[in-house]
């Protein structure tokens, strides 16, 4: 059913949400443009003050007002549309802000990245947000007399959106001299299931070593599988981290399964860090022991290059499931691909993307030596 598409103006849009305080529900209802809003709120707690702005559907930005805070806080979901843990997790914490039961500590930023795919219940509409970051969203775009750059889709355009908010974000001028930390946790849930139920990907660092405190923040989060990238991406949290130097991951919460079946209970440990990193309470980080971790490297980038592409593995077969070293994994037409290490495992196979897509990575143990 198609969600009823709505065009309120500013008023309108504020008299609902401060009712409400569902903006999942205003953004889905906005799903293409919504106008720009602001308002504040006091904290019931302790009568701090909070400014909230909404910049566009889906774009919500809490700021104190009675304090500098030291951090500022990314924190995007349905960057696939379809991944609803996170965006339900989200959409709890923007609605305790805007009631006043959460004390908003440090800047916050939260995205929706794709609201139309989120009404459609799919990963995306035409084209795969996530690979579209640190400049791809303008490639193959073309130039129009008159109307400047036409960018290919609307995923290209929600793509540049979500980059100028972030840079907008993070450089406000009002806070240069603060000298604050960045963070953009980049919320998922994987397609199928994982031995290693919850896992993130840490960013390429270009040879900055990686931050021991963000492992520890992955622990009380309940993720204690680390994959290190190795290689500049077009993903999100990528841009974030070597654009802006923020913390930068982005977190695989479990299975994808639709609204309101999925057990909260299971990300009792992300909803608790992150609310304790919004309203600046003690964090709850375990002492620093790589005995806690499985860490991972990139090894194999498998992208589809024919129509014959297949996976000699079955559908259930969950990410981080390894193969003895020779294995035949998948076939791209006349192409065989194998597993060429010990240890080796496959994550994140989808047999659908179109030809020149990613189809698959493999990955192997590694240690690390954060800092
Ligand atoms: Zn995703």
């Amino acid at each position: 059913m198609a969600y009823l598409q709505e065009s309120l103006s500013a008023s309108q849009l504020q008299y609902q949400l401060q009712k409400t305080a569902d903006f999942l529900h205003l953004t889905r209802s906005h799903e293409f443009s919504m106008a720009a809003f602001n308002f504040e709120v006091k904290c019931t707690q302790n009568s701090s003050k909070a400014k909230v702005s909404v910049l566009d559907t889906g774009i919500i930005i809490f700021e104190p007002l009675n304090h500098t805070s030291s951090k500022d806080i990314v924190l995007s979901s349905a960057v696939h549309g379809n991944e609803t843990a996170p965006i339900e997790i989200c959409n709890e914490l923007i609605k305790q802000l805007i009631l006043g039961k959460l004390h908003l500590e440090n800047r916050t930023l939260f995205l929706f990245g794709n609201p139309p795919a989120i009404n459609i219940g799919h990963r995306f509409v035409e084209e795969n947000l996530n690979r579209l970051f640190s400049g791809a969203h303008s490639q193959g775009s073309s130039l129009h007399k008159g109307q400047g750059e036409v960018l290919i889709n609307k995923e290209h355009h929600r793509a540049l959106l979500l980059e100028n908010t972030v840079k907008i974000f993070y450089e406000n001028n009002n806070y240069k001299e603060r000298n604050s930390e960045r963070f953009h946790y980049d919320l998922h849930t994987a397609i199928r299931g994982s031995k290693n139920d919850k896992f993130a990907v840490y960013p390429f660092r270009h040879n900055k070593s990686w931050v021991k405190e963000q492992l520890q923040f992955m622990l009380a989060c309940g993720i204690n599988t680390i994959l290190f990238s190795n290689s500049p991406t077009t993903t999100f949290s990528y841009f974030s981290s070597n654009k802006f130097g923020a913390h930068a991951f982005t977190v695989e919460l479990g299975k994808v399964k639709p609204f309101g079946e999925n057990d909260m209970t299971n990300f009792a440990g992300v909803i608790g860090s992150l609310t304790a990193l919004i309203s600046g309470q003690p964090l709850a980080l375990a002492e620093y022991n790589k005995e806690d971790f499985s860490f991972f490297a990139i090894d194999q980038i498998i992208d589809r290059h024919s129509d014959d592409f297949k996976f000699h593995f079955s559908d259930d077969v969950e990410n981080f499931t390894d193969f003895a070293i020779g294995t035949v994994i998948a076939t791209d037409g006349e192409q065989e691909i194998k597993t060429q290490k010990a240890g080796e495992a496959i994550i994140f196979p989808n047999a659908n993307v179109a030809i020149g897509q990613r189809a698959l990575l493999t990955v192997i143990p590694v240690e690390v030596n954060p800092e």
